[in-house]
């Protein structure tokens, strides 16, 4: 055997000994729940990261041991993000948007021990707290003011640990973290992500032709740290030495809009909601807002459309389409745009940008229809299959969900996607969404795309109705912006030239707005249970 490389674990604390000594300076801004801002730098942060992971270990928290965080995004959240697993742990985010009973299953599946919550979240987790067997109660004080009884303040935990305390050697495969899939039907299913999956997902980001994150950024993930660990961003900005900005709860366009002016955010993150709401205030101040330069939008979670990545080109800003799972770590693919595709003029380089992209490297994919793997020709459908190291390879302690993982090794997504030749992955339903019309697939979401592209609406769903000859026709369900008015038939002489005519809705519903699950989805099943007894006679 040649000898070859060192043996040198793959886990965070190489990463928080590097932003410590490299980036001291780079700071950390995070929006209070009174708006106003918190600031500290990286030295402090990684100071405070190991008085975090000290305490805990001397609080008893041993290797393996869930430690649940009930938190916005915000410098203490990303505090836990380091400390929790440097010491040994397994950080375990809880989302903050799911029903009490919820939070109760997951948190006793989870078998948390300890949790930190947000004062402003007390509420929610008062609820929850009598019927978990959590140990310990740590609350980060926003407000001030006496604590709940039998509880630990967050400073005060700190200041029981140590800083200068050597953190434990951790074995790469060593559990980081967990977190709980946002499934739309059954259990809720947790994902352990491993040391090793995190450290090679921050180098997939930082990747040019990732998400390109590096030290001359600055981030702001909108997307929750409870969602796919805000999509990996806070440990890849530790790992770039990323300036970080935290919205706190303050989730709406002005506030967001506001902290992207005054903090020259180059990298923002979200799901698509969040960014038809900034498009929208954009539109409606021109002049008002100077973005940074060439500031990115990373979207995910759901389909950008192309009218929303046209509308933020006016504004001087790029959406970065990508897609992923919480399986995933999150990340999978990219849209950035390969070199080449220029050449076929704008509307493929938009047709590029508005695929799901390409798939970062160590992320293999394939789609597999019932007649086995589907040819990338950007037309034959299948459901996606992803295999690699940030991928899961089981759900924790569920018994059987060999349904979701192949015999051959690869997980199996539920997405339908078609690939084409440039290796673009497109992404055009879930399986349970699909429209099946006449034997042939309608993809709800183009449909989608499309109808939202028409200027008089805010958003818009698709989903199966029956019909007595063709067993299923599409639904559009329609929130018009306000103001505005779409008649049906103007619905449909939009739709004419860009669908094929057999995929034109049949009937369309003005709905208030569209249900949506804890992570911002469209809820489509709430929306097939409102109109089940619809039926199409077109
Ligand atoms: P989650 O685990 O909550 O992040 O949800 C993952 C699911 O979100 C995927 O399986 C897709 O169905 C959907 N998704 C994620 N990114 C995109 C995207 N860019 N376009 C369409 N759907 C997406």
């Amino acid at each position: 055997m040649l000898s070859t490389m060192m043996q040198f674990p793959l886990t965070l604390t190489p990463l928080l000994d590097r932003v410590e000594r490299i980036f001291p300076h780079v700071e950390m801004v995070s929006r209070r729940p009174d708006t106003s801002l918190h600031r500290q730098t990286y030295a402090d942060f990684a100071r405070r990261s190991r008085q975090l992971a000290s305490a805990l270990r001397r609080a008893g928290m041993q290797p393996g041991d869930r430690v649940a965080t009930l938190m916005w995004n915000h410098h203490a959240h990303v505090e836990a993000y380091f400390g929790i697993p440097c010491a040994g742990g397994v950080l375990h985010t809880l989302n903050l948007r799911l029903h009490p009973d919820d939070l109760t299953y997951i948190v006793t599946h989870a078998e948390d021990r300890f949790v930190i919550v947000d004062d402003v979240l007390w509420p929610l987790w008062e609820k929850v707290a009598p019927r978990v067997a959590i140990e310990k109660t740590i609350v980060v004080s926003w407000k001030g003011g006496p604590l709940p009884e039998g509880v630990i303040d967050y400073e005060a935990f700190l200041a029981s640990g140590d800083a200068s305390e050597p953190l434990p050697t951790l074995d790469e495969n060593a559990p980081l973290g967990m977190c709980y899939t946002s499934g739309t039907t059954g259990k809720p299913k947790g994902v352990v992500y491993s040391h090793r999956a995190i450290v090679l997902h921050s180098f997939a980001v930082c990747l040019t032709d990732g998400l390109g994150l590096s030290n001359r950024d600055v981030m702001l993930p909108v997307v929750p740290q409870f969602h796919a660990n805000a999509w990996g961003l806070p440990f890849a900005s530790v790992m770039a030495g990323t300036k970080q900005v935290l919205p706190g709860p303050h989730l709406d366009a002005a506030n967001l809009l506001d902290l992207f002016v005054r903090e020259q955010v180059t990298l923002a993150a979200g799901v698509p909601t969040v960014w038809m709401a900034i498009l929208q205030t954009l539109d409606a101040n021109p002049g008002k807002y100077t973005l940074t330069k060439g500031m990115r939008m990373l979207v995910g979670g759901s389909a950008a459309p192309e009218s929303m990545i046209r509308g933020f080109d006016r504004h001087g800003a790029a959406i970065l389409h990508a897609w992923g799972m919480t399986e995933l770590s999150p990340l999978g693919t990219v849209a950035t745009v390969k070199k080449g595709i220029e050449d076929g003029g704008e509307d493929a380089v938009y047709a590029a940008r508005s695929k799901q992209g390409l798939p970062s490297p160590f992320v293999e994919m394939r789609a597999v229809s019932d007649t086995g793997e589907v040819p990338w020709d950007g037309a034959a459908q299948g459901e996606l299959q992803v295999r690699g190291p940030w991928v899961a390879a089981s759900y924790y302690g569920t018994e059987d969900t060999s349904d979701r993982w192949t015999e051959d090794g690869w997980f199996r997504t539920g997405d339908v996607v078609t690939i084409d030749k440039d290796a673009y992955l497109k992404l055009t339903d879930r399986t349970k969404d699909l429209i099946k019309s006449g034997g042939e697939w309608i993809s709800s979401v183009e449909l989608e795309n499309e109808i939202m592209g028409h200027p008089a609406v805010a958003e818009a769903a698709v989903i199966a109705i029956s019909h007595p000859k063709w067993v299923e026709r599409p639904l559009a369900c329609v929130v018009l912006k306000p103001g505005q008015s779409l008649s049906f038939e103007e619905l449909r002489e939009f739709l004419k030239p860009r669908v094929a005519a057999w995929w034109l809705p049949d009937l369309v519903e003005y709905v208030d707005a569209i249900p949506r699950t804890s992570t911002g989805k469209f809820l489509k099943s709430a929306l097939r249970e409102r109109f089940k007894d619809l039926v199409s006679n077109a």
